[in-house]
């Protein structure tokens, strides 16, 4: 592999069509990436030194690993650990990041950050990393040195997605099918409400969920409760651990019906599929919040065809499948929705399937 001395490299967020907390069950996920990204502008280093400075925290951190690095530059040291430790001779570099994704709104912004610094290392050093194994080696930085127990979705997103496509992920056995999206040539829109919920409780919630999509498996005896069916959820005792396992059993069946329905161009009708998704993330998963339950019911209410939240739950952002000419009466009606409840305003975006991790320049 040829080296590079310096260059640009960008990589986005992502929002998820459909497919919630499913990924750490091996079950299914069909996320999209978004136009907003996170750049890297990265030059080698002749010595094992990585010199990272963010435009969003104003702040430069240096380090060599020989110290454990915390805070956001984490997500950075992170990256040049897991290569490291996957026997890579990781270059040192130069790395002035900025990014256009919003931050803690469930779009994945830890993703992009990681992937766009994966990318950059990769080229840098001449790294032989396929494109198809980075996904795991940027999980593995976030799971095992920042310590976050996210699944493979978003890094997956960050890095495999392609403009105009879903992606059909399998996350256990990593197979991919791009989905055609064409939401322009339907008329049709993706509305992404950001709540701007406060975000409380998610780290300990996630791993709670988690822990007991694990449980129930174990319980079950299965591999992961991708391998679960309804009937199988008869043999758990524990109701709160039946309403778990029955989010993701019904889960991972719409997205693989939601898949049948835009294989066939039926794009307004998955609708449905969205709305029952959030249903059983708020009933049975229980890791909605009042201002995002108030988003899914005002889109609809305002003529959406559907509409979930999307991301790891407790606020974030809400999706929204419009026709692109109702597209600003449904924001005007979520708008007045979160000011009827005194809830902090809302901010809306059209989001359009972008590629995913690319060198820039
Ligand atoms: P999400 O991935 O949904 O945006 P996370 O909590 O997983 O939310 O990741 C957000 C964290 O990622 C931030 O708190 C920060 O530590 C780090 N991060 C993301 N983008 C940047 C950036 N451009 N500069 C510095 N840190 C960033
Ligand atoms: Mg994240």
């Amino acid at each position: 592999m040829s080296t590079v001395d310096s260059g640009v490299w960008a990589a986005p967020g992502r929002v998820n069509l459909i497919g919630e907390h499913t990924d750490y069950c091996d079950g299914f996920v069909l996320p999209f990436a978004l136009p907003h990204r996170t750049e890297v502008i990265a030059a080698r280093l002749d010595r094992p030194e990585w010199i990272v400075s963010s435009s969003l925290t104003g702040e430069t951190v240096t380090f060599d690993l020989s110290e454990p690095v915390t805070g956001w530059a984490a997500y950075v040291a992170g990256i040049v650990w897991a290569l490291r430790d996957a026997g890579y001779d990781v270059p040192g570099a130069r790395l002035d990041i900025s990014s256009g994704v919003p931050g803690g709104a469930g779009l994945s912004s830890s993703a992009a950050l990681e992937c766009a610094v994966l990318s950059a290392l990769v080229d840098l050093g001449g790294l032989d990393l396929p494109v198809a194994q980075r996904p795991k080696l940027a999980q593995r930085a976030e799971n095992a040195y920042v310590g976050v127990p996210c699944g493979i979705m978003d890094q997956s997103a960050s890095t495999l997605c392609r403009a105009g496509h879903a992606l059909f992920l399998d996350c256990r056995s990593m197979a991919v099918e791009q989905i055609p999206l064409d939401l322009v040539g339907h008329g049709l829109e993706i509305l992404v409400i950001d709540s701007r919920a406060p975000h409380q409780l998610v780290d300990g919630e996630y791993a709670a969920r988690r822990a007991a999509c694990e449980k129930a498996a174990e319980i079950l005896n299965l591999p992961a409760l991708r391998d679960a069916t309804l009937a199988d959820l008869s043999r758990l005792d524990d109701p709160l651990l039946i309403r778990r396992a029955r989010h993701v059993v019904t889960e991972n069946d719409r997205v693989l019906a939601t898949i049948e329905l835009l294989r066939d161009g039926r794009i307004r009708e998955i609708g449905p599929l969205l709305t029952a998704s959030h249903a059983s993330m708020r009933d049975d998963f229980e890791i909605t919040v009042p201002e995002v339950d108030t988003a899914v019911e005002a889109a609809i209410a305002a003529g959406a065809y559907g509409a979930r939240m999307t991301g790891g739950g407790f606020g974030g952002c809400v999706l929204a499948l419009v026709d692109t000419d109702r597209s600003d009466d449904v924001a005007a009606a979520v708008a007045e929705a979160f000011r009827a409840n005194g809830f902090t305003s809302p901010s809306f975006f059209s989001a359009t399937p972008a590629p995913g991790a690319t060198r820039l320049s």
